[in-house]
């Protein structure tokens, strides 16, 4: 079995899900006592955040750097960087390091693939909805891929930066998630959602919507498992 590195803690809380997702799913796979072998390092997000809204990127990519690094210090074998906004960073935070990332979008496209859909909508930070580090990754593997519109992706952004990273989860949010995609079920003919945020699993889930969801966090999670298992 190889051992998973999980850089955490953007936010805790959905990487307390990601490391339940990966022990629940190894010993699925095991039996007996098995889980998974694994290492996190968990960043302070109260810095990264703060370094994200005033633009200074390339800070928090230094900080991401030295946890990465501290990940294949520990043993590694391959990396999760458990968030999708910060995969904006990723080629900063891979310079001289051997061991292979899971890139969060690839698996969330190869998984859409997987379900013949060709045009999906995405949600998630304002980061992730409107810059093209991730969504061209979808739109090279054939995806059309469909924002919120402004009032709509403000409203998502707040939410996740000022409720779900926090740990809070507020029945007028998921309302507000679900008008969202129905709007651009009924409007804009999407087939499926990406939840590209690794908290929104926490505020909806396959269980709210007829429409495909493809959870970035359980797609992440069960990659690497898959990986490590091999
Ligand atoms: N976890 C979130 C994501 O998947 C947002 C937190 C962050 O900015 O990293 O994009």
């Amino acid at each position: 079995m190889k051992t998973i590195g999980i850089l955490g803690g953007m936010s805790w809380e959905s990487s307390a899900l990601y490391y339940q997702i990966i022990n629940e799913a190894t010993h699925a796979r095991l039996g007996g006592q098995h889980n998974a072998r694994s290492v996190m390092v968990t960043v302070d997000f109260d810095t990264i955040e703060k370094l994200q809204h005033a633009d200074r990127w390339d800070e928090a990519a230094a900080i991401l750097h030295e946890a990465a690094l501290s990940l294949e210090r520990a043993g590694a074998d391959f990396i999760l960087i458990a968030t999708n906004t910060m995969h904006k960073l990723l080629p900063q935070i891979r310079k001289g390091i051997t061991i292979p990332f899971l890139h969060i979008a690839q698996a969330t496209a190869d998984t859409i693939k997987s379900q013949g859909l060709t045009r999906i909508g995405l949600l998630g930070t304002r980061f992730t909805m409107e810059e093209n580090f991730y969504k061209q990754i979808l739109i090279d593997n054939g995806i059309d891929v469909i924002i919120p519109n402004a009032d709509e992706r403000d409203l998502i952004h707040k939410v996740i930066y000022n409720e779900l990273c926090l740990g809070t989860v507020e029945s007028a949010s998921k309302e507000a998630y679900l008008e969202i995609i129905a709007r651009m079920e009924r409007d804009e003919a999407i087939e499926g959602v990406i939840l590209g945020c690794t908290e929104i699993g926490m505020l909806i889930s396959q269980e709210d919507l007829t429409l495909p969801v493809f959870d970035t966090t359980e797609i992440h999670a069960l990659s690497a498992v898959s990986e490590a298992l091999q």
